[in-house]
């Protein structure tokens, strides 16, 4: 083993994280075997898809996908976890830069400016030390070589501070969600990023903010969809 190799070890552990068979070269991550078994959903290649339709008549996308099914025990239940909860940021910029090899030939995405990254609250953020959504982002950034843009914030309505700022009239009453410097979005195209479509509710929020923007227009993009 050469000090390469011993490098890229410590940054991606030599089994695979799904099945813990040995990796053999050119494997990250998974093996061959489960990466052959990834659920995709082929979303993007259907513009009236389960997610899209899940969000009809709650809000004005042009386009939304996700990467992976969602099942429990599977794979992408196993990655979502090591993203979120074990510290494997690697992890999330492996399956985003995969995500994003699969948009590029996207007819919305090829023309989109900005990826959104659906913003942690920010106790979480301290606590998990990054926000998930941002590291795929990071991953599509570097397939489909948009820029990622972090001007959604979450906010807590019980933080006085945090309503007294100057962009408190791009606040959404009924959600918690702010929009910081708007006019950089106007007449853009950009694709809001998270981890896991459930119900739809947050993103739905994020959306409401960005629907604000004069000439915005808006897809959603997420890791994983969990159908019910
Ligand atoms: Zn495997």
């Amino acid at each position: 083993m050469n000090i390469f190799s011993g490098i890229l070890d410590l940054i991606y552990p030599v089994v695979c994280m799904h099945c813990g068979i040995s990796l053999v070269k050119h494997e990250l991550l998974i093996c061959s075997f489960c990466n052959a078994r990834l659920p995709q959903t082929h979303f993007h290649t259907d513009p009236v898809n389960e997610m899209s339709r899940a969000m009809w008549g709650r809000v004005n996308i042009e386009f939304a996908t996700a990467y992976l099914f969602f099942k429990k025990a599977g794979i992408t239940q196993g990655i979502l976890h090591q993203l979120k909860y074990k510290g494997r940021k690697e992890v999330g910029i492996h399956f985003g830069n995969r995500f994003g090899n699969l948009l590029k030939e996207n007819p919305f995405v090829t023309h989109t400016d900005f990826l959104i990254p659906v913003p942690l609250h920010q106790k979480k953020l301290r606590s998990r030390g990054y926000n998930q959504s941002k590291i795929i982002c990071d991953g599509m950034q570097s397939s489909l070589e948009i820029p990622v843009l972090e001007n959604l914030q979450r906010i807590s309505y019980t933080d006085t501070q945090t309503r007294k700022r100057r962009f408190d009239r791009w606040l959404n009453v009924s959600e918690k969600f702010i929009l910081s410097n708007p006019e950089m979005l106007e007449n853009k195209r950009v694709l809001l990023v998270d981890d896991v479509f459930t119900t739809g509710a947050t993103l739905e929020a994020c959306c409401k903010v960005l629907e604000s923007v004069q000439g915005i227009s808006i897809g959603i993009a997420t890791l994983a969809i969990a159908l019910k």
